[in-house]
């Protein structure tokens, strides 16, 4: 940790600049305290290492403060002296006792009081979605930042994802949803965006850099995104996934093997209708062939032209399948507010536009045509094309 109090109480913050000598010195007159735990603590200061305070061994805050790493002291500090440098009140570790939380820094600007964590190491869905909650009752708007090694590019705008990445997701001031991340190495922060999973883990998104040193607290509040969203590039990649996990039986591929073939429907040749993202595609965990394949069976299957399709009826569906574990929602801590079933809404209007249903009043749509299947190789490949070449472009544009 980058704080600790003295034995008047006062607050020593290795933030502000103090040289080695002078700490050296103040070392060697002075005691110093954990703010959170009161225990007595220890001034490190090396030619390596950053300078901070450590516990010592076998102290219950211990593994709490001392798991930091270099990479996150670095960034928190960095992220500290950049918004000092910004004329902003900001305090490093600051400890609030009635949440008993210490936040890596407290910091207000316009209206708001921020709980900035600059997270490095993974903690548990339970964990992360206690403390956003409790940053909220509390009154302050939560900006967690995560250490950029945790997004891995495998290749130009595919990245690997875990669910503790998605976490991180937020709105930026104009409504966009953005994932901010930074690296103290690079001193830059590197947000994504325009984040379409095709897979639980695997998703395209766009990626901007902004070093620290030309960014202003605005822009990473709102910055300006990228939509590009290439629907081609995301299809191809969907297509590969799919292809390598139907060869890797698992429970759940198993299941899901099982329903669609008792349906008369192979895994091979699903329509092009089924499998297409949306802005908010990313809030349903499992991939969305396979929850638009349910939907098509729950749904669409049955009906003729012109049979109308309740949006209560669908989320029933829907909300069975959560139940069953047949689909998984993905929880975002700080978007509490966004229901996993808009996705399931955003994908009727897609359906809209490639002419499937018609929307006939908010909550009610109407079947138009009904989703031909096709029956070999063949005919996927000649629908496949077909498809992008009429509906690529507009598929992009959700
Ligand atoms: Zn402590």
């Amino acid at each position: 940790m980058l704080t600790a109090q003295t034995k008047s109480g006062t607050i020593l913050n290795l933030g502000k600049e103090y040289n080695k000598e002078n700490l050296a010195d103040i070392r060697s007159k002075e005691v110093f305290f954990c703010p959170a735990c009161g225990e007595r603590v220890s001034l490190k200061l090396g030619t390596q290492r950053i300078n901070h305070f450590a516990h010592r061994s076998g102290t219950v805050c211990r593994d709490f403060y001392e798991n930091e790493t270099i990479y996150h002291m670095k960034g928190k500090l960095q992220l500290y002296q950049w918004l000092v440098w910004q004329g902003i009140p900001a305090e490093l570790e600051f400890y609030d006792p009635i949440i008993k939380q210490r936040p890596d820094i407290v910091f207000r600007y316009g209206e708001e009081k921020y709980a900035l964590e600059y997270q490095c190491s993974p903690i548990s869905e339970e964990i992360f979605i206690k403390r956003t909650e409790v940053y909220y009752q509390q009154n302050y708007n939560p900006l967690w930042i995560i250490g950029s090694k945790h997004i891995k590019a495998k290749r130009n705008n595919i990245f690997s994802l875990s669910n503790f990445v998605y976490s991180f997701l937020r709105k930026t001031k104009d409504n966009q949803l953005m994932l901010p991340s930074y690296c103290p190495e690079e001193k830059q922060f590197k947000i994504l965006s325009s984040v379409r999973p095709y897979s639980t883990k695997n998703a395209t998104a766009n990626i901007t850099h902004h070093l620290i040193d030309k960014t202003e607290i605005e822009e990473l509040l709102a910055p300006q995104i990228i939509h590009y969203f290439n629907f081609f590039k995301w299809s191809l990649e969907m297509e590969k996934f799919m292809l390598n996990w139907s060869l890797h039986p698992n429970p759940e591929l198993n299941r899901f093997l099982r329903e669609i073939y008792v349906n008369n429907l192979n895994l091979y040749l699903l329509p092009p209708e089924i499998g297409i993202p949306s802005r908010r595609s990313l809030f349903i965990q499992t991939p969305a062939f396979i929850w638009q394949t349910y939907f098509y069976l729950d749904v669409l299957q049955n009906k003729i032209p012109k049979e109308l399709i309740d949006l209560k009826e669908v989320e029933r569906h829907f909300n069975k399948r959560i139940l069953k574990n047949e689909i998984i929602i993905r929880r975002v801590p700080q978007l509490k507010n966004e229901k996993s079933f808009h996705a399931v809404k955003e994908y009727l209007f897609q359906l809209e536009k490639l002419g499937i249903v018609i929307k006939r009043s908010e909550t009610v749509f109407q079947l138009r045509s009904r989703i031909s299947i096709p029956k070999s190789n063949r005919e996927k490949e000649e629908r496949r094309k077909e498809f992008y070449q009429k509906y690529g472009s507009l598929l992009e544009k959700i």
